[in-house]
């Protein structure tokens, strides 16, 4: 999978590391290539368009940490958006709902679904401990209820026997009225597929999707179709709500489009790949191995990360030093603020820091959002550096013009100082309790 595009992407960054400064027009024309190898692979063109204009933005507006190369920092760019572009985080599936849950599999004839159910069942019997039972709903194609019935011999998987001449709608009552008989976690409904997206075809999914309730309804699609997938997603997506895709024949797609563009286009997260007709040949769906597959230079990426992490460490003791001595001022909490916006914002920090913890209600009830964080940014930037390292100098006049220069009012510049006044007063009780105090004297 993605065999040409990581030979290209390879080729184009691999250049980019060989140089010793690099220029904004060494990114831009690398770039340019990046863009002729997604489309040489495949991938949308509205996606290809937004990747590219990310990653320059980015490359332009990113500072160069220490101890890596411009080229290092604009591959770990490269690398970011591309995980960001397949959807960031892994979405599982949702085993957790009450049982029995219903799973229902929908897609073109063709495109692996029945292979893919029984994969499936096969992967939640054996590694998730689940009693499954699949039944196929495929009254249209003659050999259809009896292939699924045959892949569960094969795998030891309950299928709901077969009632000639049942429509799908009852088939889908007794699928599931039989699992709640005999105490099934998960019942997998094997839909019928057509050779393309029609009007039957989506008004039979309608009727068993209100009949069974799913709490997963997974497309089936295939990878080889390239674009083509990605709009049949598209219309699935229009009439049912699909939760999640299964993208199958990954294993003979060298190109990748359909996998790259399907997150950014129809918005339905891909969760898992088929790789293989075996029935065991299924995978996860992980933005970031996929990522590093495509990109292949894991090793560039982690550097930058590392180097990434140890700046952060070096602020943070930098501080912890200052808060030790009991001298925190308003360049520090400016740092904080900073600190709290990278690390992903208030609600996951707040509690961690010291002296904040204690506050958490205050600031609870002032309704401290980021957005916040960066106002508060601001007016520390308007002040003076002097100011700063000693505010009990601000001022009226100075409250006034601080405010201004911010955008706030002077309450919120009052309500600033107050805010750092208490932290600081904070900070020099820890540094009486000394070490200890710091460890444990009580500060959340
Ligand atoms: P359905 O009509 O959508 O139910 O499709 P099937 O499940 O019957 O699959 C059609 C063919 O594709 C079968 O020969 C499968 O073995 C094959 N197939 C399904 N998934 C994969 C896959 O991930 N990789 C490969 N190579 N073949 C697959």
């Amino acid at each position: 999978m993605f065999e040409s595009l990581t030979g290209r992407l390879g080729d184009v960054l691999g250049r980019l590391t060989k140089r010793g400064a690099l220029t904004e027009a060494d990114v831009t024309e690398a770039l340019r290539e990046v863009r002729v190898a997604l489309l040489e692979a495949d991938v949308a063109l509205p996606v290809v368009k937004s990747f590219v204009k990310r990653v320059k933005t980015k490359a332009i507006g990113t500072e160069v940490l220490k101890s890596v190369n411009p080229a290092q920092m604009v591959i770990k760019v490269v690398h970011d958006q591309l995980v960001e572009m397949l959807g960031s985080e892994q979405q599982e599936l949702n085993l957790v709902a009450v049982p029995p849950v219903v799973y229902m599999m929908v897609g073109l004839q063709g495109s692996g679904k029945t292979t893919s159910t029984a994969k499936i069942a096969k992967w939640l019997t054996e590694k998730q401990g689940k009693k499954v039972l699949m039944a196929s709903l495929d009254v249209r194609r003659p050999a259809a209820q009896e292939q699924l019935k045959i892949l569960g011999e094969q795998t030891g998987i309950a299928t709901l026997p077969i009632i000639q001449g049942q429509m799908p709608v009852d088939i889908a009552k007794r699928a599931v009225q039989s699992a709640k008989l005999q105490g099934v976690d998960i019942v997998m409904l094997d839909t019928a597929g057509r050779l393309h997206v029609d009007e039957s075809l989506m008004a039979e999914m309608d009727a068993v999707h209100k009949e069974a309730h799913p709490t997963e309804t997974l497309l089936v699609v295939d990878s080889l179709t390239g674009q083509d997938a990605v709009n049949v997603a598209e219309q699935f997506k229009s009439r049912v709500d699909v939760t999640g895709i299964v993208l199958t024949r990954i294993d003979g797609d060298g190109r990748g489009g359909a996998a790259l563009s399907m997150r950014e286009v129809t918005g339905c997260p891909i969760k898992l790949l088929g790789t293989g007709e075996k029935l065991d040949a299924l995978e996860a769906f992980h933005p970031d191995r996929i990522a590093n597959r495509i990109l292949g230079m894991g090793d560039i990426v982690s550097l930058v990360e590392k180097a990434a992490e140890t700046i952060e460490k070096d602020e943070a003791e930098k501080l912890a030093l200052k808060m030790q001595k009991g001298n925190f001022d308003l360049d520090d909490l400016a740092s904080q603020l900073r600190q709290m916006r990278k690390m992903g914002g208030m609600n996951s920090l707040v509690g961690m820091l010291p002296g904040i913890g204690k506050m958490k209600k205050q600031l609870d009830s002032a309704n401290l959002d980021d957005r916040l964080l960066i106002r508060q940014e601001a007016m520390i930037q308007s002040m003076t550096p002097k100011e700063r390292r000693n505010p009990q100098i601000i001022a009226a006049s100075r409250k006034k013009r601080i405010a201004a220069g911010s955008g706030m009012s002077v309450q919120d510049v009052n309500r600033l100082l107050k805010q750092h006044k208490q932290m600081a007063d904070m900070m020099k009780k820890v540094k009486k309790l000394g070490k200890k105090g710091i460890a444990r004297g009580g500060m959340q």
